[in-house]
Parts: structure tokens; C-alpha cells; sequence
């Protein structure tokens, strides 16, 4: 199945690229979107890298075996954490036992991900450990050029000393969330006004985890800050509640008007009918498609939720590798790497 869309969608990938804002940067043991050559390149890398990188039979395997002669694809949103809490503790009020997995390191989420191609990876902060991002600052060190950073930081709290630390760190973007807040209250956030400043002014994106009724307040934001870039996660959680509103995914394709806005279009386990495979889906990401071009859409897993029965990683990637048929192969190779490539791995 992989084999006959990358097939296809070889052509389109140069195009695509282009358009986005060029081709990803081509980090040493990460090839971007590729050709057969340099599929071989990751293969040769793989096998031969004296770098000791523990993931590299991982990918050495999908490599040469399911690995699209399109290229690879990056799932732009997962979460990763480790088993114990000594070295990485927990924000107050956390426990283990609240976690949806005892663990979920790079190995366990390349053991999903490398079968269907999945060679990067952007990693989100852990909500569980509030603003202390060590653990994927250090996941993002151990493994160069396969995982790239988006940060948990304290509006409250000095955001835009915190945010120039962390880009000198190495962070691509910063996570905002309106859990817990009103609209009102949340676009009216001086401290999160401060942090959306900070982010554009330091190239990090910004990734809002909000809901349908937080819209107008990222609006705003956006228009008095047109310089950050935006990345919504999880199709702004249209549909989390089980219906999928048009009012809603209206109130998400008119933000297309500020470029600056991207969409992850992830996390299917938890929208809609949230039953694989997913294809009720199709006509809200349709409707996004068409707004906002694919150029600014990235898909992303939200792993590990969506590798807990009766989700699998490959039923999500597959959506929008293998099914929904208005997709061309060129929208599928931006949605599936180009996209995020260009706002994560540049
Ligand atoms: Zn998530």
C-alpha cells in the first residue's frame, strides 16, 4: 500500500517543496522528502553510522523494508516520557499512574512509527511535567536531527526571557493551552500576549492546544502579532465532543486568511466517531485542505494516545497516506513531511 502512493507521489514532491519555502534542511541520519538515492543514503547511513545512535536499526530496518520510495514522513505532534521520575520528576500534583503508559521513549514510539516510515518526529511537551522540558530537550540531543522541540513555558512568568533560553536551547516552538480558561479570559492574557511576541520575535512557533470557541482569541493574537507563526493542534479539537460542527470548521477555515496560521491535522483518535478508520473525518479535512492548501497543514499522531487499542499508529498515518481520495499524492507529501519539515526541521 505504501509502495503504490509514494509511487505516485514522487513527482509531486519537488513542487511541493518548493512552494513550502524550500526542502528540508537534510540532516545527517534524516534525509527530507527523497528520492531513491537518497532513501539508499538513510539506508547505507543506518547500517554504517559510527555515531552509536541506539535508534539506528530501527531505522535501518524500515529502511529497506516498508520505508516509501517517497520518502519519509515526520509525525509533528507526539508526547514522550520515560519510566521513572528521579532524574525527570513531575509537576506538583502529577503521578505515574496518571500517565496513559507506563512509558513511551523514543525506542517504544519508533517501534510504531519506523514500519510505516516515520523517521522524525516533533516533540511536544508533556502537559505531566509542566514547564520543566528536560527530558525532550535531552531526547532531542541524543538523537541529532530526529526530533525537534516544542516547549512548555509559563506565560506568567517571564515568557520572553524563558523563550530566547530555549531557542538558544535548540527549541523550534512553544505550546499554549486554554484548559481551565474562558475565551475571554485567555485572549486577555497580558502574560500570553507577551509570550506570542516573543515567540515570532525568536522564530519559534507557536502550537495552541484550544478548542473551536478559542478561535477568536487566537484571532487576535494572530493579528497583532502577523510575525509568530501558528501551528493549531488537533484540527483546533473540532469534533472532540463527538459532532463535528460546520459552524465550527467555518469559524477554522476563515483563519486561513492569516497566513501565518498552519493546522495539525492529528490526533483522528480523538475527533469524531474517533473509530478507525477514521474516514468521517474526510470531510472536515477536506474543507481545510481547501482553505489553507496543504502547504500549512502537518499531519501528527498525538502518540501515545493514538497507539491504545483500539487506535493504532498505522490508522492514523494511513488516513492521509492511503485513504481520503481527494487528496493528491503532491497534498499528501506536504501534509505527511514538507509542512512540518519546513516549521520544525529548518
Ligand atoms: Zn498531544
Amino acid at each position: 500500500m505504501y509502495r503504490d502512493l509514494s509511487q505516485a507521489a514522487g513527482a509531486g514532491l519537488a513542487a511541493c517543496a518548493q512552494e513550502a519555502g524550500g526542502a528540508p534542511s537534510g540532516a545527517q541520519t534524516a534525509p527530507g522528502p527523497a528520492s531513491r538515492s537518497r532513501r539508499v543514503f538513510l539506508g547505507q547511513t543506518a547500517a554504517t553510522a559510527a555515531g552509536g545512535l541506539a535508534l539506528t536499526p530501527l531505522l535501518a530496518r524500515s529502511a529497506t523494508a516498508e520505508l516509501a520510495p517517497s520518502g519519509e514522513s515526520i509525525d509533528a505532534h507526539i508526547h514522550v516520557f520515560p519510566a521513572g521520575t528521579d532524574r525527570y520528576p513531575l509537576k506538583p500534583g502529577a503521578t505515574p499512574n496518571k500517565r496513559p503508559l507506563p512509558s513511551f521513549t523514543p525506542e517504544e514510539f519508533l517501534k510504531h512509527a519506523a514500519p510505516v516510515g516515520v523517521t522524525r518526529a516533533v516533540l511536544i511537551q508533556f502537559s505531566h511535567y509542566g514547564y520543566d522540558n528536560s527530558y525532550i530537550l535531552d531526547t532531542m540531543r541524543q538523537h541529532a536531527g530526529r526530533f525537534a522541540v516544542v516547549a512548555g513555558v509559563d506565560p506568567q512568568d517571564k515568557p520572553r526571557d524563558k523563550i530566547r533560553e530555549l531557542a538558544g536551547q535548540g527549541a523550534r516552538g512553544v505550546r499554549v493551552a486554554s484548559a481551565g480558561r474562558t475565551p475571554d479570559d485567555w485572549g486577555r492574557d497580558t502574560g500570553l500576549a507577551e509570550l506570542w511576541r516573543a515567540a515570532g520575535e525568536a522564530g519559534l512557533v507557536v502550537c495552541a492546544l484550544v478548542g473551536p470557541e478559542f478561535l477568536p482569541a487566537v484571532e487576535r493574537f494572530c493579528q497583532q502579532n502577523p510575525q509568530t507563526t501558528v501551528a493549531l493542534d488537533h484540527l483546533a479539537r473540532i469534533g472532540a465532543d463527538g459532532t463535528i460542527r460546520s459552524e465550527h470548521v467555518d469559524a477554522l477555515c476563515g483563519l486561513a486568511r492569516h497566513k501565518q496560521i498552519h493546522v495539525k491535522v492529528s490526533a483522528f483518535y480523538a475527533l469524531g466517531a474517533k473509530a478507525p478508520p477514521y474516514q468521517d473525518l474526510g470531510p472536515m479535512i477536506r474543507r481545510v485542505v481547501d482553505a489553507f492548501g496543504a502547504e500549512r497543514l502537518l499531519w501528527g499522531s498525538d502518540s501515545p494516545f493514538q497507539t491504545l487499542a483500539p487506535h493504532t499508529y498505522r490508522d492514523s498515518i494511513e488516513l492521509l497516506h492511503s485513504r481520503l481520495d481527494f487528496l493528491s499524492a503532491q497534498q499528501r507529501r506536504c501534509l505527511l513531511a514538507d509542512t512540518a519539515a519546513r516549521l520544525f526541521f529548518r
